[in-house]
């Protein structure tokens, strides 16, 4: 169901609506300044938020994007792009650990190939 944390779109697709708390880990993770994603209303996945069964944190695009750089799978250059222009590219579904605590949340995650700023 749709609420301030998700919106469930056309087609199946469901927004990550951002926090607050979410944009600033960004921001920290990525060393760049809030304001300068603030047209991003939220990342578009093909499921809907899970709680950490560790911590409680919900999934976000702050995990993706600590994980990201964690395991240097894409550059800072790349991630900040696709906070202004959404993934240009498909991506396999994979796993995603949390970012407060570490702990893997359940199942596996994709993102919609679209644009997430719109
Ligand atoms: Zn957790």
């Amino acid at each position: 169901m749709s609420n301030e944390m998700q919106e469930l779109l056309p087609g199946g697709s469901v927004r990550w609506v951002l926090s607050k708390e979410e944009r600033q880990s960004i921001a920290e993770s990525l060393d760049i300044e809030e304001h300068t994603f603030s047209k991003l209303k939220g990342n578009i996945m093909t499921r809907t938020r899970e709680a950490c069964q560790e911590c409680g944190k919900l999934s976000g695009l702050d995990d993706f994007i600590q994980n990201a750089m964690e395991m240097g799978v894409h550059s800072r250059d790349f991630i900040i792009d696709v906070l202004h222009h959404g993934p240009q590219a498909a991506s396999p579904a994979h796993g995603l650990q949390c970012s407060k605590c570490g702990e893997h949340f359940e199942g596996v995650w994709a993102w919609e190939t679209e644009d997430w700023a719109q």
